[in-house]
């Protein structure tokens, strides 16, 4: 064959391979056709009379014809009985399991002539004179065989046949043991996502449960705290303080987690009004004047919009706010004492941003991009020490995404963050489901 004709060969060959192991990445792929497609054109490439492909069937431990080409159906049935048979009793004999066990494409030729052969019959009457076997293997699995019928013809040499069939199992192998596991992956996705639906159904439903006690609690330490009188000692005080606040921490603990569990089941829903953004932050800040106070942290307030200047945009409220008072939270539980934070609002081309800024912990830039993913915390002093339970900024996140604008953050590692929010200036007209469904989420 000369070098040209050898070089035009490998190149079909392959060809022929890659569509194969396109077929085998479509998102359904014709498994059985694939196989058949690459069967009929190697054959052809090859100038054989058939091929076929065994694979391993692992409940029978035997080799499988699957799919085959130019083969009569009685060799096809006759083969698979036999393998079955030949695996249980003298598997060794069988030319398929040679080549399966040893993993090294072998060839056996002079099979018209020779008349005592079980292949003497068929190989009379397709004709082929030499098969070729060529296991499918990669490194992790043995998945079968890939066999070539040839009636032996002049312009080829039988060692180039045998390296074109071995190159050929090879790329099958390759693709389907990537198409199994593609399968046992999207199987296990479909599993974690059940997994994740059952998680989701059961905080959903717990947060419900714990809600109401929880509101039977505070309703009652608000009517002790009404009529706590002079004579309480400065401990009962104190007790009553401290419960106030637990339920306090528990309220926001189960909000977040009913908030989360109607992002998740898609039942968020905005109520917005068109507001005097600028009021808006001013009485925002002013209404967090006393927990910055508490914590001995300055709370500062940088407004660049003139004396008077309104901007008018249209925003759930109680949203935003709960968002804000998140980043603002979040601001001082990871800063010290004595370390100030500002609260900046000003116009940008095309939207508001509002920016909270801190000088404290910082987050390192490995966890940036992780720290909107449900339950998230970063490992290190500031968060262990502080309590929390990753869903803030994930709630915040999608809440902004909801109105169409952005929350972003830059930081640096024990220098500070800067949490920011554009909201677009020209929100889209509110819709009849903003309007008039009933606020699921609240
Ligand atoms: P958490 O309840 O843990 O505060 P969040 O979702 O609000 O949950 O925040 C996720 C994580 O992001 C926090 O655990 C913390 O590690 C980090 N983080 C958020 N805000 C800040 C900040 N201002 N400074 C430093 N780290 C922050």
């Amino acid at each position: 064959m000369s070098p040209s004709s050898y070089r035009n060969t490998y190149q079909r060959l392959l060809e022929v391979c890659a569509a194969f192991a396109r077929r085998l990445s479509e998102s359904e792929p014709d498994l059985s056709t694939a196989f058949q497609d690459l069967l009929r054109d190697s054959s052809q490439i090859l100038q054989a009379t058939a091929s076929a492909i065994w694979l391993l069937d692992g409940y029978k431990d035997s080799l499988q014809i699957v799919a085959q080409h130019g083969l009569p159906q009685h060799y096809v049935d006759e083969g698979n009985r036999l393998s079955e048979y030949q695996r249980a009793t003298a598997s060794r004999v069988a030319p398929v399991y040679q080549a399966f066990d040893r993993g090294e494409p072998i060839w056996i030729t002079g099979l018209l002539a020779h008349v005592d052969s079980p292949f003497h019959k068929v190989a009379q009457s397709l004709p082929f004179n030499t098969i070729y076997l060529a296991p499918m293997a990669t490194e992790h699995h043995s998945q079968g065989v890939l066999t070539i019928y040839h009636p032996d013809v002049l312009d080829l040499e039988p060692e180039d046949i045998l390296a074109w069939t071995n190159l050929i199992a090879q790329h099958c192998s390759i693709a389907y043991e990537q198409l199994a596991l593609r399968m046992q992956l999207e199987s296990q996705l479909v599993e974690l996502d059940r997994a994740n639906r059952y998680k989701d159904e059961f905080l959903g439903a717990i947060s419900h449960e714990l809600r109401t006690p929880i509101s039977i609690f505070g309703g009652f330490l608000e009517l002790l705290e009404d009529t706590a009188t002079k004579d309480w000692t400065a401990e009962q005080h104190n007790f009553l303080r401290m419960m106030t606040g637990a339920v306090g921490q528990m309220t926001t603990l189960v909000d977040g987690l009913l908030d989360y569990a109607s992002i998740r089941a898609g039942k968020l829903r905005l109520v917005r009004r068109v507001h005097d953004v600028v009021t808006f932050v001013r009485v925002l800040h002013e209404s967090m004047l006393p927990y910055f106070k508490e914590r001995k942290q300055e709370l500062q307030l940088d407004l660049e919009f003139a004396p008077g200047e309104a901007l008018e945009i249209s925003f759930d409220e109680k949203r935003l706010r709960q968002v804000l008072m998140n980043l603002l939270t979040n601001a001082s539980k990871y800063s010290k004492p004595g370390q100030p934070i500002n609260l900046r609002a000003r116009q940008i081309t095309h939207a508001l941003r509002i920016e909270v800024i801190d000088m404290g912990a910082g987050i390192p830039e490995g966890d940036l991009s992780k720290i909107f993913t449900t339950f998230y915390r970063v490992d290190n002093d500031s968060t262990r020490t502080t309590s929390g339970m990753g869903l803030g900024l994930p709630i915040a996140h999608e809440l902004i995404k909801a109105h169409g604008g952005t929350l972003g953050v830059r930081s640096e590692l024990g220098k500070g963050s800067v949490f920011f929010i554009d909201l677009p200036l020209e929100s889209p007209a509110p819709t009849t489901e903003d309007l008039d469904l009933p606020d699921l989420v609240r």
